[in-house]
């Protein structure tokens, strides 16, 4: 049946930087849309985030640059590159780093307040936020399609979108897929402040800072461990990452508060330089968290057996932070979903399937780059030597096939042909029906190869 996208019921689970942004593309294009969300308010978890232009420019169209220009308001992190160093503090490169007011459609800034920006534009829109409303089920038969949640309640839509996260429900629940092991083996203590006068008095925020005309990023890889530091909103908050082994189950805590002893214990380990002490010692006691690195193989479809629902963001791909697209990837899948919806007519199935085809292969990459990088960082000896030699190998997600692609162009130029694939049950595996990736991440693979013997182009098991 042919239905004016106004007319389409849109259900998400989990008010992310996935499910608004979803809700947002879905509810421009005139859909009803409601968002589930656990929790009373935005999550407060998390330090900086950083959004490359394959997902800037996603923000930047909303309200003609407007919500682009709050999002920037919140403080950005604008440094034009970011120095990498070894554990002996010895310098490799300086990746290049151009954010916001350098690069258009670019953002970086504090995790909190860019989420409220979105939600708040979703609000605007007309899209409804229920907080407080945990989905404990769903409801998936050819006839009904919606959620359970924790009250009891039975919630149904045309279609049910679960952008519920590394810790996803949907994934039992409406996948039935089992549990598999999640810790990556490794964990990170994370730190947001605000510096106080006295921090900005400190010869080394000072000499860091260019005597707080600047703002500051640095990082370092060495064995086991990575880490980065910011200064940054004209050098008001510090920020700090620092990725270190963890052997701890991951099923009982996901982030605790973090002692700075157990900082500096790895940091000993890992011999870094003295810089990362003194910035530790900066950091007032209570902004310190030891949060676990979730990974979750990929899995062969995100769609449910009636084809009305599906898993998008970290529930369906859920990448460590060194793929540094997690998020950008996050809001690629909502882009896709909002225009495949609009486009289907009402057709959900045909929606969801052509949605999968254009996502597939290019979040599959992405998704295995962020263990492949992982390994890069911290099974080698890095000198600036070694880097010469492969010098694409500490850049993140920098690479062009990754920041230039417009999901959205993409997205418009496939949709015919690949739902014409779709409806002619077209056969062959999800690989093969996908659009291709677009590029991948060989230039770190050869290093890999030479000195790990690890392939990032790992396949995707069955499910
Ligand atoms: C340290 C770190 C740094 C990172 N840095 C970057 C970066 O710089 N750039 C980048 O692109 N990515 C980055 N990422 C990855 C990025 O944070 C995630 O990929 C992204 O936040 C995923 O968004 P999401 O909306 O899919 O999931 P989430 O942000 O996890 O949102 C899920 C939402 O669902 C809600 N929810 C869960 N279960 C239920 C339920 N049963 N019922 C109702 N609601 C529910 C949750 O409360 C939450 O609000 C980083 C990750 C980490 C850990």
């Amino acid at each position: 049946m042919t239905k004016d996208s106004s007319q389409l019921k849109v259900l998400i689970v989990g008010g992310g930087y996935c499910g608004l942004t979803t809700a947002v593309e879905c509810r421009l294009r005139g859909m009803q849309v409601t968002v589930l969300e656990a929790h009373k308010d935005i999550s407060k978890v998390g330090d900086t985030i950083d959004f490359a232009t394959n997902a800037g420019r996603v923000f930047n169209k909303w309200k003609n640059g407007e919500i682009g220009k709050k999002l920037w308001a919140t403080g950005g992190v604008t440094c034009h590159t970011i120095d990498m160093f070894n554990a002996q503090d010895v310098l490799l490169c300086s990746l290049p780093y151009e954010r916001g007011i350098h690069v258009p459609d670019t953002f970086s800034a504090r995790r909190g307040p860019m989420a409220q920006i979105i939600w708040d534009y979703a609000e605007e829109l007309g899209v409804k936020v229920r907080c407080l409303t945990r989905v404990v089920d769903y409801v998936d038969t050819e006839t009904e399609h919606g959620v359970i949640t924790e009250s009891g309640e039975k919630i149904l839509a045309d279609v049910v979108l679960a952008s519920d996260g590394s810790r996803s429900k949907a994934r039992e629940k409406l996948m039935g897929l089992k549990e598999r092991k999640v810790n990556s083996g490794y964990a990170i203590f994370r730190s947001l402040f605000e510096l106080t006068d006295e921090d900005r008095r400190n010869p080394m925020i000072l000499e860091k800072t260019k005597n707080l005309t600047e703002n500051w990023t640095a990082g370092w890889v060495g064995k086991d461990v990575h880490g980065y530091m910011f200064i940054f909103d004209n050098a008001r908050y510090c920020s700090w990452l620092f990725t270190h082994l963890d052997d701890a189950d991951i099923g009982e805590s996901w982030q605790l508060p973090a002692k700075k002893s157990d900082v500096h214990f790895y940091l000993d380990q890992a011999k870094f330089p003295q810089v990362w002490t003194d910035f530790v010692n900066l950091t007032p006691d209570d902004k310190i968290s030891d949060y676990k690195l979730v990974w979750r193989d990929p899995i062969k479809t995100w769609l449910s057996s009636t084809k009305h629902c599906a898993i998008i963001g970290d529930a369906a791909h859920c990448h460590l932070p060194t793929s540094s697209q997690g998020a950008c990837q996050a809001v690629e899948d909502a882009a896709v979903m909002a225009i495949c919806l609009d486009k289907a007519k009402g057709d959900v199935p045909l929606a969801l399937q052509v949605f999968e085809r254009i996502r597939f292969n290019r979040s599959h990459v992405i998704h295995q780059s962020s263990i492949s990088t992982r390994d890069v960082y911290h099974k080698h000896e890095w000198t600036p030597e070694l880097l010469e030699e492969y010098p694409e190998s500490l850049s993140m997600a920098g690479f062009e096939w990754i920041t230039d692609y417009d999901v959205q162009k993409e997205a418009e130029k496939h949709f015919d042909h690949l739902a014409q694939d779709v409806r002619n049950g077209r056969k062959g595996t999800i690989e093969e029906l996908s659009l291709p990736a677009g590029g991948t991440f060989e230039a770190q693979v050869k290093v890999e190869e030479l000195r790990v013997g690890v392939n990032s182009q790992q396949t995707v098991p069955p499910v």
